[in-house]
């Protein structure tokens, strides 16, 4: 198991070794292994020493009031008390991402024979995607377990989050994208750092080579393999704030976009917990999630009524969901199935009509993977399993001048006319 703890023998989680300070991670108390439940020490580990499945975080929470999170800051901090970050977090240097706006989307709902339809519009963040939300709690893992390096390997938002956090921290960063990616996003990863290395291959020969350079190299923490178990508790945060944007109450419908997998699992982590803590009424809910054609390994697992992921290779334009290995798939299936959900995936031109359909309705630009999001939307209501009569949230993941190519062959000048007012009245734009 690989380590960012530079120390010698302090890596394997041993008993009795050198743990990070009290407090580091605040109400949490230990790492707890998905599958069989055995529990570590908290520290740098991701992977259960008895059967190898993901380790997530474990908390023993206080009694927390809606009160105590509304006085907090307008940003993910004001739920640090559910969050494995130290009580001080606000006060260490961050991007300080979240409370993005939850938008009530009436002329969307029209289109899509909605009645009452909310978008949660994660693409306003520091730097437009959700994920600054993640890499603000890895950020806070990386600081306590004394990294030296900041790194992630991305298929690009991931990537930006991770240069531009590093920049503000003052920590050195190296991120790995897969080198046929959108020239926007490579342009906003390199502008905050030196270190952005293309490799020649998909994301999850990206990954593969970012593992293996964290189990050979100390003190470099990769933001989604050696400390995942934190980075993946920022997306609860995504949770948190639908409940509280619609009052301190869950939507009926959620429709969430599918890489990893981790952001739609911890969204239905964040509800559980707010029923738990009393913090919402218990009622049920229904957890869809979105993939494109061209890397649907979940959707396929889905339809065919398996648990098995069977990789893919993938090919479509949205990049940002394009990991052919999905980590959390198999928990995917279990919350969609458990919930009465599904796991649909739509067509690169889908997608494209998805970007355009939330762009004219709401004036709201997305990226392909808001698209995708969009697209499933639509299919959902139209073969019958979304229902158009309870409350829906669709979340925007990140934002559209990253990805213009996918619409840059659909949208243009509807005329290119000489400077006159002839030419005007000619060009027949009323
Ligand atoms: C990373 C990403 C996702 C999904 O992430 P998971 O790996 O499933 O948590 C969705 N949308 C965008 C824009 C992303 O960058
Ligand atoms: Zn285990």
């Amino acid at each position: 198991m690989s380590a960012v703890v530079t120390e010698p023998g302090t890596t394997e989680g041993q008993a009795g070794q050198a743990g990070p300070r009290e407090g580091a991670f605040g109400n949490a108390v230990a790492l707890a292994c998905r599958e069989c439940g055995h529990r570590v020490a908290l520290g740098p580990f991701y992977a259960c020493p008895e059967c190898f499945g993901p380790l997530e975080v474990a908390y023993e929470f206080p009694a927390v009031t809606r009160e105590q999170i509304e006085a907090g800051p307008r940003n993910i901090w004001r739920y640090k008390a559910l969050l494995p970050v130290p009580t001080d977090i606000e006060t260490s240097p961050n991007t300080e991402p979240g409370f993005t706006r939850l938008l009530r989307a009436d002329n969307l709902a029209r289109e899509l024979g909605i009645d009452r339809l909310w978008v949660k519009d994660d693409s306003t963040n520091p730097t437009n995607s959700f994920k600054d939300r993640v890499v603000a709690c890895a950020l806070s893992a990386a600081r306590e377990l004394d990294a030296k390096v900041f790194a992630c390997p991305s298929t690009g938002n991931l990537a930006n989050a991770v240069a531009a956090a590093g920049a503000r921290a003052g920590i050195r960063t190296v991120v790995f994208i897969p080198s046929n990616l959108e020239q926007p996003k490579q342009v906003n990863s390199a502008v905050f750092t030196e270190n952005l290395v293309a490799v020649d291959g998909n994301y999850d020969d990206v990954n593969k080579l970012a593992s293996e350079i964290a189990g050979e190299e100390d003190g470099w923490a990769f933001v989604n393999v050696n400390v995942r178990p934190y980075y993946a508790e920022g997306s609860k945060t995504l949770g948190y704030e639908i409940a509280e944007q619609l009052g301190w109450r869950l939507p009926d419908q959620v429709v969430i976009p599918v890489a990893s997998g981790s952001q739609l699992t911890k969204v239905d982590k964040a509800f559980q917990e707010l029923i738990r803590l009393g913090l919402v009424e218990d009622k049920p809910y229904t957890v869809f999630g979105a993939q494109a054609e061209g890397c649907g390994p979940v959707a396929t697992a889905f339809k065919a009524g398996v648990d098995a992921i069977r990789p893919v290779k993938p090919d479509t334009i949205a990049k940002s969901l394009a990991i052919g290995n999905p980590a959390d798939g198999i928990y995917v299936l279990d919350i969609t199935r458990r919930t009465g959900g599904a796991v649909e995936e739509v067509t690169d031109d889908e997608i494209r009509a998805g970007i355009v359909l939330l762009a004219r309705t709401e004036g709201i630009f997305t990226e392909t993977a808001g698209g995708t999001t969009l697209a499933v939307t639509k299919k959902l209501v139209e073969s019958g399993r979304l229902d158009p009569a309870k409350e829906t949230v669709v979340i925007n993941t990140g934002h559209g001048l990253k990805t213009l190519d996918a619409v840059s062959g659909r949208v243009g000048a509807a005329a290119t006319i000489a400077p006159s007012y002839d030419a005007f009245k000619a060009a027949g734009i009323a």
